[in-house]
């Protein structure tokens, strides 16, 4: 039987790292993952392009996408909507393709409660400090922007309990084959209990 992908959600504080971490993991196995392109009505970035980092849409287009139910999940995250497109995930898993959910902590939650078997990461800073420098660093928002997304990450550290696995972003090429590493176990273990529970059940019937 074909293996189904597994569904993961890779969550973080903004500035963490998140997105190279995912890029990385995409290029290092370009066969076994990929990368699920959600909606948002926020502008693009610099060097941003649509349909591939984001399908940037307007508000009203985003409220279509709700109302037909094309969405799996979507959130409200510092006054724009972020949404994860349903057809795409779910035929890439039929193919045996792990799809990564690069999403934010609500938008995770609502997921896990529809999927219980999506697994669920979170890559952490080793310390706080190194997050706002990260965020300077990075020179993309405003020192206003910068203050929310740290108050933000402030109010998001309550959900941190909820991930199955928490990866520390201290080196880049480490915590990437640690995510690998996860993700392919729990693939297997998926594989082998599938394995088991229809084997002991064949025996019980023939038992009877
Ligand atoms: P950014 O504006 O920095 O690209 O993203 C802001 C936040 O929205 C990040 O935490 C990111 O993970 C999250 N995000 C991106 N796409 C989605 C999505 O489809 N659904 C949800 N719930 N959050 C998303």
């Amino acid at each position: 039987m074909k293996k189904q992908g597994i569904l993961t959600i890779i969550s973080g504080f903004s500035g963490v790292g998140k997105g190279t971490i995912v890029s990385r993991l995409l290029e290092k196995h370009p066969q076994d993952y990929c990368l699920s392109i959600s909606a948002t009505t926020r502008a693009p970035r610099e060097g941003e392009a649509d349909g591939v980092n984001y399908f940037f849409v307007s508000k009203s287009d985003f409220e279509t996408m709700i109302r037909e139910d094309r969405l799996l999940e979507y959130a409200q995250y510092v006054n724009n909507y972020y949404g994860t497109p349903k057809d795409f995930v779910l035929e890439k898993l039929g193919q045996g393709i792990h799809v990564i959910l690069e999403i934010e902590m609500q938008g995770a939650k609502k997921i896990k409660e529809q999927y219980p078997e999506t697994l669920m990461l979170f890559v952490a800073p080793p310390k706080a400090q190194d997050l706002k420098e990260r965020l300077i660093g990075r020179g993309t928002e405003s020192s206003e922007q910068i203050s929310s997304r740290l108050a933000r990450a402030a109010e998001e550290a309550v959900y941190m309990k909820d991930y199955e696995y928490i990866v520390v972003n201290d080196e880049v090429e480490r915590a990437v084959d640690e995510i690998h590493q996860i993700i392919t176990n729990e693939q297997d273990r998926v594989v082998r209990r599938g394995d088991f529970i229809r084997e002991l059940s064949q025996e019980l019937k023939e038992l009877n």
